[in-house]
C-alpha cells in the first residue's frame, strides 16, 4: 500500500469539519490549534483521539504517526499527546510508541521465537514474527534512551522469552514528558486468551491473575488481545491494561461492543452515541479519509475493569468499503459545450470556485475542442490548484478528408491547439480512439507527448473489435500513449455495436493479465488518478510501460480480472463499477447536474428538484436520483445468482448491459 502523504494539518482540517462534540468540547478542540502549530506541516500516515469512554470530561489525548529517521530500520513512530500538553500551549513533548511491524528486518537478522518453540512440537503462526536480538540492539538504545535500554535489557530479554508462540510484541513505549523515565511500555499482542494471563503469571506480574482473568472475561469473544504492561528495572509493574481487537470494520460489530459498554456503565451513552456516529462519517474521497475505531482498551486494577478507553482512527487508507459514496465528488465532469449548447465562461469558473470550497480535486472537461475561454479556465484550475483533464472526444472527419491526422481534424483541434492547451499546463488528456487505425487520435496523442503532456487514450470494446484489443495497445503505445483506458458496454454518443459477448471478455481478461506479467506492470484496473488507485502502489505504471487499465463503467471485465472466488476477487467498494453519484458527478453544457454525461434525462431529478438543487454540494447529497443511484446497484434482480454479482456494478444508464451474457452463462 502507498503511503498518502498527507500533513497533519490535513487530519485537523477533517476533525473540524466532523466536531464530535460529545467527546471534544470547544476547549480541546480549540487546544488543538497548538498541536497544529507544532505539528501542522508534518507528513502523518494516520492520526486519532484516546477517548475516556465513562469519563464526563470531554477531552481526548491526540495521536499522530509521524515519519522518522532518529531509530534505524523503523519508518514512523506514533507521537501521543496528553491533553494537558497541548492545552497548556508551548512546546509539546509527546509520549512516544513504535510499531515492531514498521521494522525493517535487515538481513542479518535472526528472530527470537518464544520458549514454547524450542522444545520442537509443530506451534500455530506467530501474528508477526517475534523481534530478535538485532532488533532490540539496534532500536532500543536510539528509542529509549543509552541509560533506559542498558537498565531494562535483561529484564526484557527475559520476559520475552517467555512469550509464548502465539504472541508478539505489537508496540512499545515512553512516556518520558509524564516523568516515567525508567520504564518501557510493552504492548503484547496474543491470538489465545487463556496465553495472555499465563503469560502474565509467569513473568512475576504482580497482580491476582485469576483475578483479572475474571474481571476481563466478559470481554473474551474478540479476535485478538493486546495487554499493556510497564516494565522496570526489577521486572513488570502492576499497572495494566488489555486492547481488544475484532472486525472492528464492521459498524453493527462496533454497535453491539459499545451497546455492551454501555449496559456494564463503562461508557456514557452521549459518548457511544458519538463512537457510532465516528464510525458512519462518509470518507473524503480525494485525498482519501476514512474514520473508524482502531481498538478499545480496558484497564484493569485490583479485581475490576476500571476504565474503557476507544481509539478513534483517521485514516488515509482503505480498511473497508461500507459506504455507499465519498463525501464530495472526488471529480466534476464539466461539459463546456455539447453541440447545441455552450456553458457560459462565468458559469464554468462561479462552479470551479465551488469545487475549490468543496474539496473536489478534479474537473474533466468534455466539449472543450470548440471552447473559446478553455485556455483561461485552464488556468484558473492551476491557481486554485485543481487537477485537470481534457477528452478529446472522437471528431467527425470533414467530407472528403483523407491523408494525415491533422488534415481530418476540425481547425480547432490542429497541432498549434494541442500545443497551446499543453503548455497551458493541463494536467493531463483523454483522447478517445476509435480503432488502431484512428489517425486522427494517434496523431493527437503523438503531438501532446511531444510537449511532454500526460496523455491517456481511451477505447472502446464492442463484439465486432475485441479481437483487435492487441492492434489497439500496439498502436495506442507507440503514440506516445502512457495509459490505455478501455471500456465497453454504456451508452455512446456515436451509435454503436452490440456488446461483447462472455468468451471475448474473458480472453480480454487472460490477455491483460499476460501483458502485464509480460512487461512486469503490476496489474491493477483502476485508472491512475482514481481514488483507489492512488492508495495502491502497485498500480503505479513503471517508467516506459504503457498501463491498461479498464474504465469502471466496464464493470464485468474488471470482475472478470479479479476471477470468480468473490473472497479472492478484488473489484470492491465503490470503484468495482459504475461510479455515477458515487466518486463523480456532472455538470452539463445547459447548467443542470448530472450523475452522468450519459444519464437519461427521463431518469433525472424532475425540473422542481433541480430548481431546489442548484448547489454542488446540495445536489450531491439530496438529489433523489444520486441516492436512487447509490441504492440501485445493490439490488439488482436480473444479476442473482452470477458469480460476479458481489464484485460487478454495470452500468445504470443503459438497461442492455443487465444482464449481460457473460454473467447469464457463469450462474
Ligand atoms: S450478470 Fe451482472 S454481475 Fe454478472 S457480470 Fe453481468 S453485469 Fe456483472
Ligand atoms: S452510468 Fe455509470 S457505468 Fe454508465 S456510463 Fe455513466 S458512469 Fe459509466
Amino acid at each position: 500500500m502507498k503511503m498518502q502523504e498527507l500533513s497533519a494539518r490535513a487530519f485537523l482540517a477533517h476533525l473540524r469539519r466532523h466536531p464530535i462534540p460529545e467527546i471534544m468540547d470547544e476547549e480541546c478542540l480549540a487546544a488543538l490549534a497548538n498541536v497544529e502549530a507544532q505539528f501542522g506541516d508534518t507528513i502523518t500516515h494516520g492520526a486519532g483521539l484516546e477517548v475516556r469512554l465513562g469519563n464526563p470530561d470531554r477531552f481526548v489525548d491526540y495521536v499522530m504517526c509521524v515519519d522518522q529517521d532518529r531509530i534505524p530500520s523503523v519508518k514512523c513512530i506514533w507521537y501521543e499527546i496528553d491533553y494537558a500538553d497541548f492545552l497548556r500551549g508551548g512546546e509539546i513533548s509527546p509520549c512516544l510508541f513504535i510499531n515492531t511491524s514498521d521494522y525493517k528486518q535487515e538481513k542479518t537478522d535472526k528472530m527470537d521465537r518464544g520458549a514454547g518453540e524450542e522444545n520442537g512440537t509443530k506451534q500455530e503462526a506467530p501474528l508477526a514474527p517475534a523481534m530478535g536480538k538485532e532488533f532490540w540492539d539496534r532500536v532500543l538504545p536510539p528509542f529509549a534512551g543509552e541509560k533506559r535500554a542498558t537498565r531494562l535489557r535483561g529484564q526484557l530479554d527475559r520476559v520475552l522469552a517467555m512469550l509464548p508462540p502465539d504472541a508478539t510484541i505489537k508496540q512499545i513505549g515512553t512516556m518520558s514528558s509524564r516523568g516515567e523515565l525508567d520504564i518501557l511500555r510493552l504492548v503484547i499482542i496474543f491470538r489465545k486468551w487463556e496465553n495472555v494471563f499465563a503469560w502474565l503469571r509467569d513473568v512475576g506480574w504482580p497482580g491476582d491473575t485469576q483475578a483479572m482473568e475474571q474481571a476481563l472475561s466478559p470481554w473474551k469473544e474478540s479476535q485478538s488481545y493486546a495487554v499493556n504492561v510497564d516494565l522496570g528495572e526489577n521486572g513488570v509493574l502492576e499497572k495494566t491494561g488489555l486492547e481488544v481487537f475484532d472486525r472492528w470494520r464492521h459498524p453493527l460489530i462496533v454497535d453491539k461492543f459499545i451497546a455492551r459498554l454501555e449496559e456494564t456503565g463503562l461508557c456514557l451513552p452521549s459518548k457511544g452515541a458519538a463512537l457510532r456516529r465516528w464510525i458512519r462519517i462518509t470518507p473524503d474521497g480525494d485525498p482519501f479519509i476514512q474514520t473508524l475505531i482502531s481498538y478499545f482498551k480496558l484497564n484493569y486494577a485490583k479485581g475490576r475493569v476500571t476504565e474503557a478507553k476507544a481509539y478513534l482512527e483517521q485514516s488515509p487508507y482503505i480498511h473497508h468499503h461500507y459506504f455507499s459514496h465519498y463525501e464530495r465528488p472526488a471529480r466534476l465532469d464539466m461539459e463546456l459545450a455539447d453541440g447545441k449548447t455552450v456553458l457560459p465562461e462565468e458559469r464554468a469558473l462561479a462552479r470551479l470556485r465551488e469545487c475549490k470550497e468543496n474539496r473536489v480535486s478534479t474537473i474533466r472537461f468534455y466539449g472543450g475542442e470548440n471552447y473559446e475561454p478553455l485556455e483561461r479556465i485552464l488556468q484558473v484550475c492551476r491557481k486554485e490548484g485543481l487537477r485537470s483533464e481534457i477528452v478529446l472526444t472522437r471528431q467527425k472527419a470533414p467530407e472528403n478528408a483523407e491523408g494525415t491526422g491533422e488534415q481530418n481534424l476540425t481547425p480547432r483541434l490542429g497541432r498549434s491547439w494541442l500545443e497551446a492547451m499543453a503548455a497551458t499546463g493541463a494536467d493531463s488528456f483523454l483522447v478517445d480512439m476509435e480503432s488502431e487505425t484512428d489517425g486522427a487520435a494517434l496523431w493527437a496523442i503523438a503531438v501532446l507527448r511531444e510537449q511532454g503532456a500526460d496523455v491517456r487514450a481511451r477505447w472502446r470494446m464492442y463484439a465486432a473489435n475485441a479481437g483487435k484489443l492487441a492492434a489497439v495497445v500496439k498502436a495506442a503505445d507507440e503514440a506516445g500513449a502512457k495509459e490505455l483506458v478501455v471500456t465497453g458496454m454504456k451508452p455512446s454518443r456515436h451509435g454503436g455495436g452490440k456488446s461483447p459477448g462472455c468468451e471475448q471478455i474473458a480472453t480480454a481478461a487472460e490477455w491483460i493479465k499476460e501483458y502485464c506479467e509480460r512487461n512486469g506492470v503490476a496489474e491493477s484496473t483502476r485508472e491512475k488518478e482514481s481514488p483507489e488507485a492512488k492508495l495502491n502502489e502497485n498500480s503505479a505504471p513503471q517508467q516506459d510501460v504503457m498501463q491498461i487499465v479498464v474504465e469502471s463503467c466496464f464493470s464485468p471485465l474488471r470482475a472478470y480480472l479479479g476471477g470468480k472466488d468473490p473472497k479472492r476477487n478484488g473489484n470492491r467498494g465503490i470503484e468495482r463499477g459504475c461510479e455515477a453519484g458515487c466518486s463523480f458527478m456532472v455538470l452539463r453544457a445547459d447548467e443542470s447536474f448530472a450523475p452522468c454525461l450519459y444519464w437519461p434525462r427521463k431518469n433525472a431529478d424532475n425540473a422542481e428538484g433541480r430548481q431546489a438543487l442548484t448547489g454542488l454540494a446540495a445536489y450531491w447529497e439530496h438529489s433523489p436520483a444520486l441516492q436512487a443511484l447509490r441504492q440501485n446497484g445493490e439490488n439488482r434482480v436480473p444479476c442473482a445468482g452470477c458469480c460476479y454479482e458481489r464484485r460487478c456494478l454495470p452500468c445504470q444508464a443503459w438497461e442492455e448491459s443487465i444482464p449481460c451474457g457473460p454473467c447469464v452463462e457463469n450462474k
